[in-house]
C-alpha cells in the first residue's frame, strides 16, 4: 500500500509537487483554504483534510509550501495547527520563510515530539511541474536520509546544507537575492536600451551570447516579458518578501549589502506601484512607466 503523506499549501508550487509525489507512488492528503486548489489535487487522486490539525491526526509526515512566515507559523503552531495533531512525526517546510521563522517553529514542534526539516526549493513553477527543483535541506541528518527519496520526487537536485535548522532557509534567501537582483537589473538595462532605440529581443539575444546573461535573460525575459505574458508564476509579493528577509538576515549578522539594498529598493518600488498579486516579471512594466517609454511593437 502507498505511504500516505500530508501536504499543506497547494498553490503555484505546491500543486505540481503534489502531482509529482503521487506519480512517485505516494498517497497525498492535502489541506488549503482555497477550495479550487484542493479540488484540482483531488481530481488527480489526492484526498483532503479539513485543517492542519486534522491532517496531523491522520498522517506521520507533512510537507508545507506556504506564502508568508506568519502563515507558516499559524499552520504549524496555531490552535488548529500541525502541533495539535496526534499522529504527525515529521514536518518539512518547503516554503521560503527565513531562518528567523523556521528556527522557533522547529523548536516548538520539537518540544511536542515533532521533528522539523527545512527544505526550501528553487526552480520556479517550471521546476515544480517537471520535478526539477533544487531542494536545500537542513535539520537532523538521519531524518534527512530517511526522507530523501520522497524529496527526490519533487527535485532532481536535493542538497543537504547542514544540521542546524535555518541553514537551508539562509541558502535559499541568498539564491533569491541573486535571482531577484538579476531580474531587477535586467529590467533596468532593457529600459535604458529601449530608450536608446535598441530592440528588446535583440538585446536579450546579445546578453545571452555574452557575459551579461543571467536567469532573467535566459528564461524570465524570453518566456514572460518579451511575450508580454508576465506569467513567470512567482508573485511580486513573494519576491519582495524574500529580498526583505535576506536583507534582514544581513543586518542581523552585521553584513553590509550595497547591491542587495538597491535590489530591495527596486522591489519595494515595483510592489508599491503594483500589487503583491502581480507576477514578479511585471517589474518591467513599472520601469517602463517610470522611464516614460512605450514597449516597441513591430519593426524596431
Ligand atoms: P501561492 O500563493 O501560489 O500558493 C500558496 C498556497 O498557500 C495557496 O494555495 C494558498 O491558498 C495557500 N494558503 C494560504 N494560506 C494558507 C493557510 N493558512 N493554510 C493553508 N494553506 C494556505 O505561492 P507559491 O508561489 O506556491 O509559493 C509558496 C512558497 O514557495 C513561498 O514561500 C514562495 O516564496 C516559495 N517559492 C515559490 C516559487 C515560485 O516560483 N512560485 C519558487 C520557489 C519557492
Amino acid at each position: 500500500m502507498a505511504t500516505e503523506i500530508g501536504f499543506i499549501g497547494v498553490g503555484n508550487m505546491g500543486g505540481p509537487m503534489v502531482s509529482n509525489l503521487m506519480e512517485g507512488g505516494y498517497a497525498v492528503r492535502v489541506y488549503d483554504p482555497n477550495k479550487a486548489a484542493v479540488d484540482e489535487c483531488v481530481a488527480k487522486g489526492a484526498t483532503s483534510a479539513t485543517s492542519p490539525k486534522d491532517l496531523a491526526d491522520k498522517v506521520e509526515t507533512i510537507l508545507v509550501c506556504l506564502p508568508t512566515p506568519q502563515i507558516v507559523q499559524n499552520v504549524a503552531l496555531g490552535d488548529e495547527g500541525i502541533i495539535k495533531g496526534g499522529m504527525v512525526k515529521t514536518y518539512i517546510d518547503l516554503s521560503t520563510t527565513g531562518p528567523r521563522t523556521s528556527l522557533p517553529v522547529a523548536d516548538a514542534l520539537s518540544e511536542a515530539g515533532i521533528i522539523a526539516l527545512d527544505a526550501p526549493v528553487s526552480g520556479g513553477v517550471l521546476g515544480a511541474v517537471s520535478a526539477g527543483l533544487a531542494v536545500m535541506v537542513s535539520g537532523p541528518h538521519n531524518d534527512f536520509g530517511h526522507h530523501r527519496p520522497m524529496l527526490e520526487k519533487i527535485g532532481k537536485n536535493v542538497f543537504y546544507v547542514g544540521g542546524k535548522i535555518g541553514m537551508g532557509q539562509t541558502m535559499k534567501l541568498l539564491n533569491n537575492l541573486l535571482s531577484g537582483t538579476a531580474l531587477a537589473v535586467t529590467a533596468e538595462a532593457v529600459t535604458l536600451g529601449i530608450k536608446a532605440g535598441l530592440d528588446p529581443q535583440l538585446m536579450i539575444d546579445i546578453f545571452n551570447a555574452s557575459s551579461g546573461r543571467n536567469t532573467a535573460t535566459e528564461t524570465k525575459f524570453p518566456n514572460s516579458v518579451l511575450t508580454r505574458k508576465f506569467n513567470g508564476g512567482f508573485g511580486m509579493g513573494l519576491m519582495f518578501k524574500d529580498i526583505r528577509l535576506c536583507l534582514e538576515e544581513a543586518e542581523a549578522e552585521g553584513v553590509t549589502m550595497f547591491v542587495g539594498n538597491g535590489a530591495r529598493q527596486a522591489w519595494s518600488f515595483a510592489l508599491n506601484k503594483g500589487s503583491a498579486a502581480e507576477d514578479s516579471t511585471q517589474i518591467m512594466e513599472h520601469y517602463e512607466t517610470l522611464a516614460e517609454i512605450e514597449w516597441p511593437t513591430g519593426d524596431a
